[in-house]
């Protein structure tokens, strides 16, 4: 008997080793690394042929894997879009329409982190220095392990100092995790902000674009306003307000800037962009030394634009959808991309990022079926167009349709109701063309209503679906 049992065990070992060693490869073991840049538009990178921005890091990254050039937000703040990233579903779903917006109670779709964690593959690690916006009410974080605590002297320092402090430090993190999950795989998450408003350049940024600095700084500008530097200052966040705010947040209206001060502005702007390209480039060293561009899969892609002042005398964003605030930039890099590096023109959305990367890394999403977003390997793999149209929103009231030709703005509780551009004629949707084309406006307003109505409740309606997740143990 006894010999039995030896005999069974000899031939079971190596067929449980082979079998664990096959399921390994299965799941391939790539590390997973995603990088959100704040308030970064496709059009300021070296890589997107910006006039005089150098981003040599990100761009360097980009000739190892895809570029998406049409890569579009379904938000325009950063809680929403970043929800949307992690949940592969927008806004209407998972209820963050803005940033102060909870999730709907009944939102339990897994996020990218919870089904990482769960394939027991995957030491999940988050780092972000941001504001309120990112932190736990948001449920954002949920399947992460570890957590940064952003150290107490920071929240002590205006945003216009933080940011840029934040994100070295931020940049040190990461670097150290990664050191000492050397024998883990791991699913980094990583959120500069240093280009978010107000706009401050660094002394290397300063000199090295001296000829494009302007001769105000933002503090120079709200001077210009004539308003006081202290009361632009929140005194709880330490936040500085644009100047066309009032001190309880309402609008003063349009506050004219000439052309020069609104290209002064673009300019300041532009400068943060190379000053985050610095950190990302610290990161990369690290990457290429100790070998892990050949283990990693990376996404880098921003949560959403900005505005600069390119209608009105308005910057920032979270005020409309248009492409200013939507289009992103989206690299994906896997090490199976080696040599097959390319752009890609097709339109694709922040909620694809979600569903690639499980099908890149061969994870099963346990509920497939209520996500919006869709895979973008055929895509890639020239096997599959992708999604064909977009849809976003801002509040209640504010949704964007979007395709490679037509853009349709609905803002339904504003002065002007329907906006309608040709986007491969007029891609600065500057000529509104909803008068002359009502039939489309109503097939398009339709569509919106339709998707808006969706909400969490019609995704998730099926019993089978809680039933699933009660079984996997995302929900109780
Ligand atoms: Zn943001």
């Amino acid at each position: 008997m006894k010999k039995l049992v030896l005999i069974i065990l000899i031939i079971l070992i190596p067929i449980s080793y082979l079998l664990y060693k096959k399921f390994r490869q299965c799941r391939n073991n790539y590390n997973l690394l995603i990088i959100t840049l704040d308030t970064t538009r496709f059009d300021y990178l070296g890589y997107s042929n910006h006039k005089w921005i150098q981003t040599p890091y990100i761009d360097s990254l980009a000739r190892r894997g895809i570029v998406f050039t049409n890569a579009f937000s379904v938000s325009n703040q950063t809680a929403p879009a970043h929800y949307s990233l992690f949940s592969g579903v927008t806004p209407v779903v998972h209820g963050i329409r803005t940033n102060i917006n909870k999730p709907y109670e009944e939102f339990k779709l897994p996020t990218l982190a919870e089904i990482l964690k769960k394939s027991g593959n995957y030491q999940t690690i988050a780092y972000f220095q941001g504001p309120f916006t990112l932190k736990d009410p948001y449920k954002i974080l949920n399947g992460f392990l570890f957590k940064n605590q952003p150290p107490s002297y920071l929240k002590q320092m205006p945003e216009f100092k933080r940011f840029s402090v934040q994100d070295t430090l931020l940049t040190t993190s990461a670097i150290e995790a990664m050191g000492r999950n050397k024998n883990h795989n791991w699913f980094l998450w990583l959120h500069y902000w240093i280009p978010h408003a107000p706009y401050f350049a660094d002394e290397t940024e300063k000199s090295k674009y001296a000829e494009y600095y302007p001769s105000r700084d933002w503090w120079d500008y709200i001077r210009f306003m004539g308003i006081k530097q202290e009361e632009y200052l929140d005194k709880e966040y330490l936040i500085v307000r644009p100047p066309y705010l009032t001190i309880d947040g309402s609008d003063k209206g349009e506050i004219g800037f000439s052309d020069e001060n609104k290209r002064n502005l673009q300019n300041l702007y532009a400068m943060q962009i190379p000053s985050m390209d610095s950190q990302l480039g610290r990161l990369f060293d690290y990457l290429k030394k100790n070998k892990l561009f050949e283990k990693t899969i990376i996404v880098i892609v921003a949560d959403h634009g900005e505005e600069l002042m390119d209608r009105t005398s308005r910057y920032g964003h979270g005020r409309n959808l248009y492409d200013t605030s939507l289009h992103i930039p989206l690299i994906i890099i896997d090490p199976r991309f080696k040599g097959k590096s390319r752009k890609i023109d097709n339109l694709v959305r922040i909620i694809d990022i979600f569903p690639t990367v499980l099908d890149l890394l061969k994870i099963e999403d346990p509920i497939k079926e209520a996500r919006e977003g869709i895979s973008l390997v055929p895509l890639i793999n020239g096997t599959g167009a992708g999604p064909l149209s977009l849809k976003a929103i801002f509040k209640k009231e504010n949704l964007a349709y979007r395709d490679a030709q037509w853009k349709y703005i609905w803002n339904s509780e504003g002065s002007k109701k329907h906006e309608l551009y040709d986007i491969r004629k007029d891609p600065f949707e500057k000529k509104d063309l909803s008068m002359d084309n009502k039939e489309l406006v109503d097939k398009l307003n339709k569509i919106l209503i339709e998707w808006n109505k969706k909400g969490y409740s019609q995704v998730i309606t099926d019993k089978e679906h809680l039933k699933k997740l009660k079984s996997l143990g995302y929900i109780n």
